[in-house]
């Protein structure tokens, strides 16, 4: 960059934090002004016809009164009710069913959280809020980035639309380019490794590259928790195959993709002098079970950035272990509909940290929800989780208090935001379950709690994700005294036979006495704290607490199996409970050794 372009990027950066500031000081205001533009460039659309009718006279409403009337005509909905639109787009069908503008990229959800992949129109305006984030936060320029990041194959649809997950568009967008070129901080691996569409190969060839610019990486990042620690653990097992290809300059044949090894043959040269220090280095990690391991390869490393909460959460203790003393900076909350939240405080650990929702880049609403017997009101919904209040706008959430989030995604250019296509999903209920912590000027601070959806129930019990982490993170520790680990989890509420029971599956690595997983099992079943559940266990009518064994690899045949149906390694979140036949089959087939609770008599 010149001295010109400089100046101007820090021009840039503190027009942009300043207006930031502007932005959450009338965070109520801007809300308004942002479904009322929302609602400018869509209202022809068929799916906001069907609800606001064909007569709407935008000019005649002012901000606050279009608000309230679209939030008294549109109703709530959820994936299902905007699906039909979406896959008549994949279709190709052009007319306005959703958006005004038409619509030329899908994005795929994950789908892990749900089971499968679903379609959600893409803008460019995601990946320029990311980089918009990036700006306003941003890194120590210079050096490079250890990024384990993966695309997957983006696809034709039927209608010729591009899709691909959120994660695909923004690594092959330009935006993903010019942040690398605006910060001066470089991924180690190019796109041909990322887009290698084998996320082994990949992975392997990310760890080859990192390692061969060690002294240069200035942080270790993924989209999600659970691929740094997939790589490192990967790292292990390759160390030595690693060592020899950094030292002849040479690229293992388990790398088979032609334009991947091009690309990083490209950037590699023989190197034995650190080849023998990076082989020394792991010959010594190696006897310290690879604790501190990123510090020690990538002295230059000064944190380690990804998404750490939620369902991420268990892999924390593994990430910090190989992380050390370095910091560990939770990246922002967002999802494949919409980015959500920044966090301010990059210092705060995984545990404490808060994200504030940026009211520009939705309209956001909240669904007060409240557990079943703090019930008092009569206009309560009651669900089958929790009991609902009424939507709130974002300036009236409370703190302390915990919501459903709601979005009414952006469809147009809000400042410094460039968009070239539109989006549109109205009152779309998120399914995350989130707690207002505190308020950063008038912008709601959050903390994610889990995703809304129960996961296990047998009969009046109810417990979701949180719940089964929390149990599974107190079962686990009783392995502390050993030198095993849990290495992942999921569960299945098994209504076969009479009476139902949970099933909990562990992969675990190390060696443990029966004696102990029985303990742990034991542990676990007394640890569901939901009452629904204890009364069930204390009157019989559900079963003891099952804990399966499962053998070394079953949770990668698992993840397999995701990628095989369209998933990407980079946004991939184990099921934490499945009823998904082909995945207890294979749960079943690995299962090695079996526990039930003695708990409870
Ligand atoms: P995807 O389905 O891949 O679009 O993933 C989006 C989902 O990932 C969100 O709805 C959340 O449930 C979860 N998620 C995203 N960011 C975070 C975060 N920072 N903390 C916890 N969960 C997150």
């Amino acid at each position: 960059m010149t001295v010109e372009e400089e100046a101007a990027a820090v021009g840039e950066d503190q027009e942009i934090i300043s207006w930031f500031e502007g932005v959450a000081d009338n965070a109520g205001l801007v809300q308004t002004q942002t479904l009322r533009r929302i609602i400018e460039l869509n209202h022809g659309t068929e799916y906001l016809q069907k609800w606001l009718g064909r007569d709407l006279q935008i000019q005649d409403l002012d901000p606050a009164a279009l608000e309230s009337l679209f939030i008294s005509s549109v109703p709530l909905a959820c994936h299902a009710d905007h699906e039909p639109y979406i896959q008549s787009i994949a279709d190709g069908d052009t007319s306005p069913l959703l958006t005004q503008e038409p619509i030329t990229t899908l994005s795929l959800s994950s789908g892990t959280t749900d089971g499968r992949p679903k379609y959600v129109p893409f803008t460019r305006f995601s990946s320029q809020s990311t980089l918009q984030i990036f700006r306003v936060f941003p890194i120590r320029a210079g050096g490079r980035i250890l990024e384990f990041i993966y695309s997957s194959k983006q696809f034709q649809t039927k209608g010729g639309l591009t899709a691909g997950t959120a994660t695909t568009h923004y690594f092959a967008s330009e935006e993903f380019e010019t942040k690398q070129k605006r910060t001066k901080c470089f991924t180690c691996s190019p796109y041909e490794v990322i887009a290698g569409g084998d996320y082994k190969q990949s992975t392997y060839c990310h760890l080859l590259l990192g390692l061969a610019f060690s002294d240069q990486v200035e942080f270790v990042t993924s989209t999600f928790a659970y691929s740094i620690v997939q790589a490192f653990a990967a790292f292990e097992e390759l160390w030595e195959e690693l060592c020899d290809d950094l030292r002849g300059g040479t690229l293992s044949p388990r790398v088979t993709s032609p334009e991947m090894r091009r690309a990083v043959m490209d950037r590699l040269s023989p190197n034995p002098s650190l080849a023998s220090k990076v082989e020394k280095k792991c010959r010594e990690l190696e006897g310290s079970d690879w604790g501190r391991l990123i510090p020690k390869l990538w002295p230059s490393a000064k944190y380690i950035y990804s998404i750490m909460t939620g369902s991420m959460q268990p892999y924390l203790k593994k990430l910090r272990h190989y992380a050390g003393y370095l910091a560990l900076v939770c990246a922002d909350y967002g999802s494949t509909e919409s980015w959500i939240g920044v966090n301010l405080e990059p210092h705060d650990p995984p545990e404490r940290v808060t994200f504030t929702v940026i009211p520009t880049f939705s309209y956001f609403e909240f669904i007060p929800l409240y557990t079943q017997n703090k019930q008092d009101s009569s206009n309560l919904v009651v669900t089958d989780d929790f009991v609902e209040g009424e939507p709130l706008p974002l300036s009236q959430v409370k703190v302390g208090q915990q919501y459903e989030i709601v979005l009414t995604t952006f469809t147009g250019p809000p400042s410094f935001v460039i968009t070239s296509s539109i989006l549109g999903l109205y009152r779309y209920r998120l399914g995350d379950v989130v707690e207002v912590a505190g308020f950063y000027r008038g912008a709601p601070k959050i903390t994610f709690i889990c995703r809304r959806k129960l996961i296990l129930t047998v009969n009046i019990d109810k417990t979701t994700e949180r719940d089964l982490q929390i149990v599974v993170e107190k079962g686990s520790r009783l392995l502390s005294q050993t030198r095993a680990e849990v290495v992942d989890f999921t569960s299945h509420a098994d209504l076969a036979a009479h009476p139902g029971h949970y099933v909990i599956y562990w992969e675990v690595k190390g060696e443990v006495a029966d004696g102990v997983l029985d303990a742990c099992c034991r542990e676990m079943d007394v640890s569901f704290a939901d009452h629904g559940y204890v009364v069930s266990r204390k009157t019989g009518s559900i079963g003891p607490l099952e804990l399966r064994i499962v053998e070394t690899g079953t949770f990668g045949k698992i993840l397999e199996y995701y990628i095989g149906n369209g998933a990407t390694m980079s946004q991939f979140k184990t099921p934490r409970c499945t009823t998904n036949q082909v995945l207890l089959r294979i749960l079943d087939r690995c299962t090695v050794k079996r526990f039930r609770s003695t708990a409870y008599g």
